[in-house]
């Protein structure tokens, strides 16, 4: 799992020439990530986490993990070869915070949520920011509501300014992101073995 990042935990939200230096801010840049990575299942088969190949591979031999889905590829080990697995499923059930995914506000999550684009122009070219609609400055918190993906230019129009006074719109009002919302960080496009154990989850 994602270590959790509290929210105040995000310094320099409002200043793109801090935040173009940081990597994570093109989606494009990360696909070639998503094909080797893992989703894990709880026993239940809810979705809970995305790791490594190498991860999964010493869950799966340790027999704590069962290979629901697997590549074309097969992985040996000293003793043993199995095949590359793509989804993973716990054998044991383990307890997952409810509201887990709420906490974890990182940059990659905002982005994650706003579908790689800027919540003001729609933009999804360049590099994206985080912008604090209301501005800390004015009280604005650090929270889901108060955090949008932001464009660089639409980051320096608005400044440190109210969306209003700025005579700017958000698309859509920002709510804290689905559970499942750390898949969609770890893999902005998710492979189509994932697909159906993701669809019965809001
Ligand atoms: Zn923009």
């Amino acid at each position: 799992m994602a270590a959790t990042a509290r929210p105040e935990a995000l310094p320099g939200d409002d200043a793109p020439a801090t935040l173009a230096a940081l990597p994570g801010g093109d989606p494009a840049g990360q696909r070639g990530r998503s094909t080797s990575r893992v989703l894990v299942l709880n026993a239940s088969y809810e979705p809970i986490n995305v790791c490594t190949v190498r991860r999964a591979t010493i869950l799966v031999l340790k027999q704590r993990a069962e290979i629901l889905e697997h590549g074309e590829y097969a992985l040996h080990s000293e003793s043993m070869t199995i095949p590359q697995p793509v989804v993973i499923r716990l054998v044991t059930y383990v307890k997952v915070p409810r509201d887990a995914h709420r906490r974890r506000i990182t940059r990659r999550a905002v982005f994650a949520r706003d579908g790689w684009s800027c919540q003001y122009c729609g933009s999804r070219k360049g590099t994206l920011t985080v912008d604090h609609v209301i501005p800390r400055s004015k009280g604005g918190t650090s929270t889901w509501e108060n955090i949008v993906t932001c464009c660089v230019a639409c980051n320096r129009r608005k400044g440190d300014r109210l969306p209003r006074q700025a005579n700017m719109r958000l698309r859509r009002p920002p709510r804290p992101p689905s559970p499942t919302i750390f898949i969609h960080v770890a893999a902005p496009v998710i492979p189509r073995a994932w697909q159906q154990y993701l669809e019965h989850v809001a």
